[in-house]
């Protein structure tokens, strides 16, 4: 948990960025198109290696931006662009009933919720306004520490796992 706010205190611009989603949602798009072009084509040619480019520039970028938690089925557009593994809680569907008076976070109080700034952010939005009113399932852990895009490619992102209801 204090990790995370060191990280997010260490990420110059980012913090502007998520504040501006409409920059980040053309940004998703785009992404999408390019990389659902071009993940399939890298993987015939060398599926270790594109598996491994696309963890570690998740990683990297998403890390920058979003203080990605590598959860492995993103859910950013649909949340305002703030990544709900923020949370302590790691709630997909918030916020819990724990917020603050001031819109600060119930277990870490230095930080602002994450939903708080999820919902407000997400109003920003143009295209995904309304998707943060969908109801997420809860967090496959299983998925854990792949490429969310890889996952959202191959569909593994929205399968439910073995026993689940
Ligand atoms: S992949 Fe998961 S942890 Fe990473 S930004 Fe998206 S929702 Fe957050």
């Amino acid at each position: 948990m204090v990790t995370h706010m060191k990280e997010a205190r260490r990420m110059p611009g980012a913090e502007w960025l998520k504040n501006h989603p409409r920059w980040l949602e053309r940004a998703y798009l785009l992404s999408k198109r390019a990389i659902t072009k071009a993940y399939p084509v890298m993987k015939r040619i060398h599926p270790r290696f594109a598996n491994w480019l696309m963890v570690r520039s998740e990683k990297v970028l998403k890390g920058w931006v979003f203080n990605c938690q590598m959860c492995g089925q993103c859910i950013l557009h649909s949340t305002g662009m703030t990544c709900p593994m923020n949370c302590p809680k790691n709630l997909r569907n918030g916020p819990c009933g724990g917020v603050r008076p001031n819109g600060h976070c119930e277990v870490i109080p230095e930080m602002p919720c994450v939903w708080v700034q999820a919902w407000e952010r997400s109003q920003k939005m143009l295209i995904f306004a309304d998707d943060i009113k969908v109801i997420q399932p809860p967090v496959n852990r299983t998925l854990q520490d792949e490429s969310a895009w890889v996952t959202m490619i191959e569909g593994r992102d929205v399968q439910t796992p073995k026993g689940w209801g």
